[in-house]
């Protein structure tokens, strides 16, 4: 396999994460077993088959690969990816790609669809993802993947198969619909994208970005960027009920050692375990 950029990977329970990001170089994130990725900052080539992608928002870092994404999935005759963007750039991303059609004399086959806060998207029938708002400097969206179960109603726990099934087959409706979030994305935001979205402290596994961890730079001047802080993450250190939380997008202006110590300091246990630093 052709290998040409950084790609870090966690398994947590039948779910790999797999992905990079730094604030200012590149985020891309994906998901095999969900077959969805999020942000295009880059497009590792081992990612090319993930067909459908959410991106958070258009600030280079997070979308510039769409191009070169469209463009060797065509090549590879792999069918034309769906791609998720907030509804904003919908329109200015079509003229992008037309142009760079034009330069590279190859045709660029997607769907480009517009998303927005509230929205609820059914990828399939096992498989939701819901939308929420965050705080950033341009348009930018959080999302939620949910798995969908039909789960036998309370009352009819007790009953035997065979009488299950003619309740079923005299049209009562037995079971209730369960949805179990299993991954929140929160792309670039200060705290309001976060605390806009209660499932993100619920879903198994949170990704989120915290890009300033020192002391030295101040919350309120970060929170003005659309940027999160460590100390935002002690503020809320109750609410996290997630099994895993990856903290990641830190900024450059720190040594992956430097990183470490400031969140060891401020929370010494990491979450009773759960928080995994993404460098
Ligand atoms: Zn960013
Ligand atoms: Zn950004």
């Amino acid at each position: 396999m052709v290998n040409n950029l950084p790609v870090k990977t966690l398994t947590h329970k039948d779910l790999t994460i797999e992905g990079y990001s730094r604030a200012a170089v590149q985020t891309y994130w994906r998901i095999p077993e969900l077959k969805l990725g999020f942000d295009l900052g880059a497009q590792p080539w081992s990612f090319m088959g993930t067909p459908t992608w959410f991106v958070s928002h258009t600030h280079m870092d997070h979308m510039i690969a769409l191009p070169v994404y469209v463009a060797r999935r065509r090549m590879m005759k792999m069918e034309p990816p769906v791609i998720y963007l907030p509804e904003a750039a919908i329109e200015p991303m079509g003229r992008v790609l037309r142009l760079l059609s034009r330069m590279d004399r190859g045709r660029l086959p997607c769907q480009l669809l517009p998303l927005k806060p509230g929205d609820e998207l059914e990828l399939s029938r096992e498989q939701v993802v819901t939308v929420s708002p965050t705080t950033h400097t341009v348009p930018s969206l959080g999302f939620v993947v949910w798995e969908r179960r039909r789960k036998l109603k309370p009352e009819f726990q007790c009953l035997e198969g065979r009488q299950i099934r003619d309740l079923r087959l005299g049209g009562t409706d037995v079971t209730n619909e369960v949805r179990i979030p299993r991954v929140a994305y929160l792309g670039d935001s200060s705290p309001g994208g976060l605390d806009a979205c209660p499932a993100m402290f619920e879903a198994e596994v949170l990704i989120m970005e915290l890009t300033f961890v020192s002391p030295r730079h101040r919350k309120d001047r970060i929170h003005k960027f659309g940027h999160m802080h460590l100390d935002d993450l002690l503020e809320r250190r109750e609410q996290f009920h997630n099994e895993l939380v990856i903290a990641s997008h830190f900024s450059t202006r720190y040594h992956s050692s430097q990183i470490r110590d400031c969140v060891a300091k401020a929370l010494p246990d990491m979450l009773d375990g759960r928080l995994h630093l993404w460098i």
